[in-house]
């Protein structure tokens, strides 16, 4: 390997940029060449490629949102758009690539490296925490951080006013999110998708907090969550029990920027690092994690047959017990 590819793809995660950081650093390092591939597989249809210095990821370890911009490309999933992807990387020298992205930018880069053999490391992005093969996703910890900045605002006017307070975080298919927060953030109740919560379950729980003498209460809505977002969620509870003033907030984009978190900038560093000493050491086809304490690589086929929800039974019980 001479020259390798590192590309950012699918929804944007605090941490991307750091991770950049240490592939092009380490890449460098080890004495071979970067080229910084713009708009992930749309960059590759379109070879907007980019051959990057040390300096160039100077000044950015602190920094939200990717340098390399992100995309979402259909024209690549069809087999004309991998062969067209790939021819561009080959002309440009291109012999290895570090993928940073969610599980989407990972079938890509599985599909490139089994369809044409190009070797490859996938790094998990994603605020989401929903990959198998690393107990953290880079930008999980930052983005729950940022709810639990905005969930302790609202408990400030939750508890001024004996107001009920439904909040809507990120998360599709995954409540990582949600419920980190709602531990985190002293909520109520989490609604997740991965969850049915009846409204009547919620509403007696409801009930009992205030008979419990809770003056407010803040209840935590996934936007995946199947009764159809916090607005829904709100409107339905209101029906049967108004014995708060309720208040709805959808956090939406802001849970994705912001500076990374200490801890998503040391994981970010570790697995830029370790993906590109995985490529050096003749690995391919790998997710690059972290499990415990330690980066450990997983197979691609393993880690995209799993749907890996790490919700944890104690955090979901707890929920419960701690907010009586
Ligand atoms: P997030 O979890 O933040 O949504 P993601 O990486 O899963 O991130 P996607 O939009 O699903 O985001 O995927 C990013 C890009 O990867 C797609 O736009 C597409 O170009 C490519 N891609 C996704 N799935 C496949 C697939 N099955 N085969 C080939 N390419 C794919």
């Amino acid at each position: 390997i001479k020259k390798i590819g590192v590309f950012t793809s699918g929804g944007d995660a605090p941490g991307m940029n750091a991770c950049i950081r240490a592939v092009v650093r380490t890449a460098i390092h080890d004495g071979l060449e970067v080229v910084g591939i713009r708009q992930g597989y749309q960059g590759m249809l379109e070879s907007n490629f980019w051959d990057m210095s040390a300096r160039d990821v100077g000044n950015i370890i602190h920094i939200g949102g990717t340098i390399l911009k992100t995309a979402r490309c259909l024209e690549f999933k069809t087999p004309e758009g991998t062969k067209k992807a790939y021819d561009n990387l080959r002309s440009y020298g291109i012999d290895a690539l570090v993928a940073i992205g969610g599980d989407g930018t990972a079938n890509g880069a599985s599909r490139l490296s089994l369809t044409h053999g190009i070797p490859v490391m996938c790094i998990p992005g994603t605020i989401d925490n929903d990959l198998y093969g690393s107990d953290f996703t880079l930008g999980f910890d930052t983005a729950t951080n940022t709810v639990i900045e905005a969930i302790d605002k609202i408990r400030d006017t939750a508890a001024s006013h004996n107001r009920l307070f439904f909040i809507e975080v990120m998360g599709r298919d995954s409540g990582c999110i949600a419920l980190r927060a709602g531990i985190a953030g002293g909520s109520e109740a989490v609604l997740l998708p991965e969850r049915d919560t009846a409204i009547d379950e919620l509403i007696e729980k409801l009930s009992s907090h205030a008979n419990n003498h809770k003056s407010s209460s803040i209840v935590i809505v996934a936007e995946g969550d199947k009764n159809g977002g916090a607005y829904h969620v709100a409107e339905r509870v209101k029906e049967k029990f108004d014995f708060y003033d309720s208040k709805v907030t959808i956090l939406g984009h802001l849970q994705r920027g912001g500076s990374p978190s200490s801890f998503d900038r040391v994981l970010a560093s570790r697995l830029g690092f370790a993906a590109v000493r995985a490529l050096l050491n003749g690995k391919d086809r790998q997710m690059v994690g972290l499990r415990g304490n330690a980066i450990v690589l997983t197979p691609l086929e393993e880690a995209l047959h799993f749907s890996h929800f790490k919700l944890e039974d104690d955090l979901l019980e707890m929920i419960n017990v701690l907010s009586i």
